[in-house]
């Protein structure tokens, strides 16, 4: 498997710390609003990442913040008169239900800012007394840029050129600064802000420090990979790196991992520029897997551009698979072909030839793109398949591929209709009522109806039992 690394600027054979072990961190989103389609491309982006790589035997610990403290949460709240706790926690909830709805997993950790100020303020006490960091007069704590000889590593910067470009950071409150390249670890509180009580003022952290603490307390101090948005490179990884590899004596990051930007009318989609969707707004116009098809379709390092066209191209292609598998199904249903038929065997290796041409893609620095144009080769060869005369089991066989690797890309489609507890009662009475009758056809036939549907019945003394497979 083979990873662009941001930092070598190269794909690089993937090998993490531990055999059989990735510990990866995610930088999430700024809670203050429901997401944009923007900040739903890396969710969409890693979430298959670690889906593949789990599909590969390696057991994936996947951590992801929610930074719930920052200037545009803190003016919302002032704006609506509550706490800014109200303000996050309310968006959180809105992105987890954005989230699901993409069937972007929950991550093994999804840890706030807010709850994890005594990290933040041990790891600015270690770099103050390390010589990286230093209190201000007004309390602001900066961290020493140039102390990390390293810094501009990943962002391939060279200090001298930006502390050119920097200039104009000496601006007003941030005069107290030895340095222009100097950034911010903790700022003293301002009327009206929440803060937290530290040795150098009341206050509350910087951006960056937050997923140096979340990250070392949830993964360790040297990670496998860290990813985001390619916005994310500079300053805040960079800054991340100065904060980690100081700290903790030990390189931070094996491997850096960024998607380029959704764009629409070839701009980033933002929300400070205003031209944005939400993925609410999609959500009504079109199925998400809709738009998580949309996603894939393109590699995550090339820009994508957002328009109604590719949309509708998306949906194409995914009712394509959808309709493949519903072909599939019936079939398998309508048909007793059971003799396994001699050219299957060969069948049986073409089959797995998709499989491993898929995976071929994928570790190519996840190439979801082809990855899917694999998936529409195999749905051709069962269309084709379709029309001649194979086994039931093949015919399984070819239906459990294509839903596998669809589930890789996080794509469901294979979907059991969802079933009701009424329904399942009623048929649970009807059954009952069969068996009465020694009917014993029409008994057996709910059961296995039911089986179907994900219900396991279980006959015992006080009546029939039921529960969810
Ligand atoms: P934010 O809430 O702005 O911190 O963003 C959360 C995540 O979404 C970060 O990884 C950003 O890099 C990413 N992101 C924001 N806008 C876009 C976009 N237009 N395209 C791709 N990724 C984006
Ligand atoms: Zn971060």
């Amino acid at each position: 498997m083979k990873i662009y690394n941001t930092l070598s600027k190269q794909k690089e054979e993937f090998i993490p710390l531990i055999p059989g072990k990735v510990s990866m961190y995610v930088c999430g989103p700024t809670v203050y609003n429901y997401i944009h389609i923007g900040n739903a491309r890396p969710m969409i982006v890693f979430d298959t990442v670690r889906r593949y790589m789990e599909y590969t035997g390696l057991d994936v610990n996947f951590v992801s913040n929610f930074t719930d403290v920052d200037d545009k949460i803190i003016k919302k709240a002032i704006e609506e008169q509550v706490d800014a706790t109200v303000i996050s926690e309310r968006f959180i909830e809105e992105c987890k239900k954005d989230m699901k709805s993409l069937n972007v997993r929950e991550a093994t950790y999804h840890p706030k800012a807010t709850e994890e100020i005594c990290g933040m303020i041990e790891m600015i006490e270690e770099l103050i007394q390390k010589g990286h960091a230093y209190r201000a007069e007004d309390g602001t704590v900066y961290f020493r840029t140039r102390s990390f000889k390293e810094y501009g590593k990943l962002s391939h910067k060279n200090l001298d050129d930006l502390q050119g470009g920097n200039r104009s950071l000496l601006v007003s409150g941030e005069n107290q600064k030895e340095d222009p390249l100097d950034f911010v670890l903790w700022k003293p509180k301002k009327d009206n802000e929440p803060y937290w009580e530290a040795p150098w003022c009341n206050g509350r952290p910087g951006w960056h420090i937050e997923c140096s603490v979340m990250s070392k307390k949830y993964l360790g101090e040297e990670i496998d990979i860290h990813a985001g948005g390619e916005d994310l490179v500079f300053p805040h990884h960079e800054n991340e790196i100065a904060q980690s590899e100081t700290a903790n004596g030990k390189p931070f990051a094996k491997y850096w991992m960024h998607n380029a930007f959704l764009n629409i009318e070839n701009k980033k989609m933002s929300k400070s520029s205003g031209n944005f969707f939400t993925v609410r707004e999609i959500a009504e116009k079109y199925n998400l897997q809709v738009l998580r098809f949309f996603m894939l379709s393109a590699h995550y390092r090339s820009q994508l551009n957002f328009s109604e066209e590719l949309m509708a191209a998306a949906k194409n292609g995914l009712d394509r698979i959808l309709n493949c598998v519903e072909s599939l199904k019936f079939q398998i249903k309508h048909t007793d072909n059971l003799a396994v038929l001699e050219q299957e065997a060969s069948l049986n290796e073409e089959l797995k030839g998709f499989e491993a041409k898929f995976c071929a893609a994928m570790d190519d620095d996840f190439n979801t793109a082809d990855a899917i144009s694999v998936i529409f080769e195999l749905v051709k060869f069962a269309n084709t398949t379709l029309n001649g005369s194979v086994s039931n089991l093949f015919l399984q066989n070819i239906l459990e591929t294509i839903v596998k690797l669809s589930d890789v890309c996080g794509l469901i489609v294979n979907r059991t209709e969802e079933i009701l507890d009424e329904e399942i009662e009623s048929l649970i009475a009807e059954r009952q009522a069969a068996r009465k009758e020694k009917n014993f056809k029409r008994s057996d036939e709910i059961r296995d109806l039911l089986l179907e549907k994900g219900i396991v019945l279980e006959d015992t003394r006080e009546g029939v039992k039921w529960k969810r497979a």
